[in-house]
């Protein structure tokens, strides 16, 4: 109250949780006289809501522990009356005062107000599926839904469960029901989880979840719900159905405006409830905080809603402040985030670099690698640490990171970087807390101010995945790592020369085509750039180098399987790796981690184990070593040792379990194993003589055999000459995979249009392009089709199979004819449009095959 000679001020708050109140203890704590009432419409005010998914996973095990304030306990400490099970069905504006109903008595209140504070947060989104409504099916936003869902899972007989949405509730719930031993199947609409985040730094999280047994689907949607037997039968976008006991839907949430709506406050365009800085609503008497608000966005401006518990813990404050005169402002929110995914954390701060793009706003990204402390200290664990900033000022836009360890402050320093308006020049500058169980002299954020900072200085360009993924014909890979470490896999197309070799080796170089350096994570790729630029070459260095691209191009490990049993000597000789304190706390291979689990019972999830007994002649402990040290260490063992020997290894890095497959894959070491094992994982490998190892199949001359071929064109001399080259090379033995993307899925499609649905655009696109080979025209001298009937004519009389006709041959002789899935999403071409036997995959299913040819071929 602002005078004790006035009336005592007349505070109602609707809403009892995070917003609402924080906003009544803080009304409280300004004003000793003041009349405060909060309506909550729940039974419990004040519980966290943020531990639920805990609570039922069973790492907070005392239900007690999330009420944090209670309805007695608030009025005891706060003198606040507060009326649970209430909820307010009107605002009367004209006469300040809300009607609240008794939802057990149907009684009706009024309560008049002089400052009215809403907080009534966010509603699950629902979707209109059939059968969603329904026994067994649940959201998780209350105490009473956490509790109906716990009551499922303890009575032991649900079994089986599916997720729907990989927000950060969806994850949380799929590792709780993992951690209750249910088997999981998490179903997300989009291609990524996390999607607040971008693609390639989730993919570490994709992995974290296949490896402990959750069975990932991206790119999916559920389409109904069934019930049979107290079974729900889910049937999903792909045709398939997955027989579960339980559903959760988190697909997001809906701010609850009802109220607001009816009362006429303003609704902005995102659909929550428009408040100015003061968290003050069109009307001046009322405030609206927490996931019901609309604020701006610190980086963009732009109206946001961004539904977390931090902006609507301090929304509240300040909307009381204000409600007592003191004139407090909201700084925009900035989209802090972060979640635990079993032994992994993914956080981010700012703008992702998709909604720069969707905002036209110009950002530079660096990516960088690096430890969570020093090496040498155990328990070191490596970060992907992605950095966007405005190419102009160098004014850091937004950061992501993932990792076992240390992703929290990293992520809080740049939220804090964002909002104090720095740049990436100024992140170099930071002095940050540093012994080496907590960090390094150099510490990630400063690391990736000094990688970012010599891009803006101009002292290296810097390529992205992307290019590195389909290079110019003017653009030539360079790896630059060693021999080892190519092994574990490269980019197609590659020259490997070792940085330490380049300076001997840099008349092996083209001075016409500018080259594309890579290494494992940036920083000998920058080296190579640096001594190549004064040698007179143009060259990029990849940022985040090849980790970064793995994690771009989708090369993420096959999904987890179920664990055969393998019996272990354990009498094995331990080998413990240590780090190299060396590298000057730089980037190039810092770390090593891994995601791993809390409870064995849980592990469905090594890789393709085979059975019977196994002795395991080396454990290598390579849990501190930089990246690829784990790699490095496998090989040097399995050369020390005689062939059918076992080496088990524990390494940290999130990129393990992909490299140890891909490395087994080209070398021809049988992968026995691959299992979370605490906060790393473990692999298992056998040593076999190449020849021995049916994936590697390397031709008499030890070279790889197949060939894989990029059909781009569509154009019909192409398709003829790629056609004929498959024939000869299946004939001569070679495996031979075809990718057709963008034109050349037109050589793919039937003749015959089959009935499927299109939109009006890919309906156009459709009637544009050749449909099948017959129809395909050629790339010179067409000539009106008369070119093309001429061809045709010559061949006839040469005895030149047709292009149908070598495209079947091709077929029975076993090439693999791949469609590009982005390719035909596209264009809007579906799979029943093209001819039978063509398998629909992503690059990866190409890059996989290229890993395994000796030509690649582009047409
Ligand atoms: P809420 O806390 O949802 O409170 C709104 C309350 O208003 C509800 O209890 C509702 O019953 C009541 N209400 C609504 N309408 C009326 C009415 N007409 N009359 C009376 N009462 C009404 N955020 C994070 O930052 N980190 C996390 O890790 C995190 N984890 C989460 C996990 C889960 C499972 C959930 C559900 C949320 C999580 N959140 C997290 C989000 C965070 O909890 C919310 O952003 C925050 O609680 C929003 O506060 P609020 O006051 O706006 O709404």
């Amino acid at each position: 109250m602002d005078t004790a000679s006035q009336q005592p001020k007349r505070i109602v708050i609707v809403g009892g949780v995070a917003g609402g109140a924080s906003a009544a203890a803080r009304a409280r704590r300004l004003d000793e006289q003041a009349s405060i009432t909060l309506f909550e419409r729940g039974r419990d005010i004040s519980f966290a809501n943020c531990g639920l998914p805990y609570h039922i996973g069973g790492a907070i095990p005392d239900r007690q522990r999330l009420l944090v304030q209670t309805a007695a306990g608030m009025h005891q400490r706060y003198r606040i009356d507060v009326r649970v099970r209430h909820e307010v069905v009107r605002i009367d504006r004209e006469n300040r005062r809300v009607v609240a109903r008794n939802l057990d008595s149907g009684e009706e209140v009024v309560a008049p107000y002089d400052a009215l504070i809403l907080s009534p947060g966010a509603e699950p989104v629902r979707p209109p599926i059939p059968g969603l409504e329904g026994e067994g099916v649940f959201t998780l936003r209350s105490l009473a839904d956490m509790d109906a869902i716990k009551a499922v899972v303890d009575a032991g007989e649900a079994g089986s469960a599916l997720v729907i949405g990989g927000g950060y509730i969806g994850l949380e719930m799929a590792e709780a029901l993992r951690q209750r031993d249910l088997a999981v199947t998490l179903v997300e609409l989009a291609p990524q989880v996390f999607g607040a985040a971008d693609l390639e730094m989730v993919a570490p999280i994709h992995q974290q979840l296949r490896l402990h047994g959750v069975d990932l689907r991206v790119g999916t949607s559920v389409t109904a719900v069934r019930r049979d037997n107290g079974q729900l039968r889910v049937q999903l976008s792909t045709g398939e159905a997955v027989d579960v006991g339980l559903v959760i839907v988190a697909i997001g949430v809906r701010p609850e405006v009802k109220l607001a709506r009816e009362a006429q406050l303003e609704i902005g365009p995102t659909g929550g409830i428009a408040t100015d800085e003061h968290m003050c609503t069109s009307d001046p008497n009322i405030y609206a905080v927490g996931d019901a608000a609309e604020v701006s966005h610190l980086v963009s401006g732009q109206n946001v809603l961004i539904p977390l518990a931090g902006p609507a813990n301090r929304q509240g404050r300040i909307a009381a402040d204000n409600v007592f005169g003191r004139p407090s402002v909201y700084r925009h929110s900035q989209g802090t985030a972060i979640c635990k995914v079993f032994d992994l954390a993914i956080g981010m701060t700012g703008l992702s670099e998709r909604q720069c793009k969707a905002l036209g706003r110009p950002c530079e990204k660096v990516y960088v690698h690096p430890a969570s402390h020093a090496g040498y200290y155990p328990g070191a664990h490596p970060m992907s640490l992605k950095l966007l900033f405005d190419p102009d000022n160098g004014k850091v836009l937004g950061a992501q990171a993932v990792g076992a360890d240390g992703v929290d402050k990293r992520i809080d320093v740049l939220a804090v970087a964002i909002r104090a308006g720095l740049t990436v020049r100024d992140l170099r500058d930071l002095e940050l807390a540093y012994a080496p169980p907590y960090g390094s002299a150099k510490d990630p954020v400063n690391y990736a101010g000094f990688v970012a900072s010599n891009v803006l200085d101009g002292d290296v360009a810097i390529a992205h995945a992307d290019q590195a993924i389909s290079p110019r014909t003017d653009q030539m890979l360079l790896d630059v790592r060693t021999p080892a470490e190519v092994e574990a896999g490269t980019i197609p197309g590659a020259l490997n020369i070792p940085v330490d070799a380049l300076r001997d080796r840099l008349a092996e170089l083209p001075r016409d085509r500018e080259l594309l350096v890579f290494c494992q994570v940036g920083l000998r790729g920058y080296l190579a750039c640096r001594t190549l630029q004064q040698h007179g070459f143009r060259c990029r260095n990849l940022s985040g180098g090849y980790k970064t691209y793995q994690a771009v191009s989708g090369m993420l490990p096959p999904e987890a399987t179920e664990p055969k049993e393998v019996h272990y000597d354990t009498g094995a000789d331990p080998d413990v790796d240590r780090i190299d304190p060396g590298a000057g706390g730089s980037g190039c291979g810092t770390g090593g981690c891994c995601g791993g689990q809390k409870k064995d019972a849980q592990a469905p999830k090594a890789k393709a184990a085979d059975t019977g007994q196994v002795m395991i002649a080396r454990e290598i402990d390579a849990r501190a070593l930089q990246c690829p040290g784990p790699i490095m260490r496998l090989k040097t063992a399995m050369e020390e040792l005689p062939e059918r020997s076992a080496v088990a290894i524990l390494a940290g890095d999130p990129g393990f379990p992909a490299d140890v497959e891909a490395w087994c894959r080209n070398t021809g070491h049988e992968l026995l194993e691959v299992r979370p094992a605490g906060p790393a994982c473990r692999a298992v490998i056998r040593k076999r003589l190449p020849q021995q190892h049916p994936q590697a199949a390397p031709a008499a001359n030890g070279q790889p055999k197949g060939k894989t071929m990029v059909v781009f064109s569509g154009d019909f001399d192409k398709a003829m000459a790629s056609f004929v080259i498959a024939n000869g090379a299946a004939a001569m033995g070679s495996p031979v995979t075809m990718f057709f993307t963008f034109w050349g899925l037109n050589v793919l499609r039937k003749d015959v249009a089959p009935p499927v649905r299109k939109n009006l655009i890919e309906r156009m696109f459709g009637h544009m392009m050749p449909r099948g080979a017959d129809r395909l025209a050629l790339s010179k001298m067409h000539m009106g089709g008369m070119g093309l009937r001429m061809i045709k004519g010559i061949m006839r009389k040469k005895n030149v199979a047709s292009l149908p006709e070598l495209i079947a041959s091709a077929q029975a002789a076993g090439v693999r004819l791949v469609a590009c899935s982005m390719s035909m999403d596209l264009m809007g071409i579906q799979q029943e449009e093209l001819i039978d036997g063509v398998e629909t995959a992503g690059v990866a299913a190409y890059l996989d095959a290229a890993d395994h040819a000796a030509v690649n071929l582009f047409i």
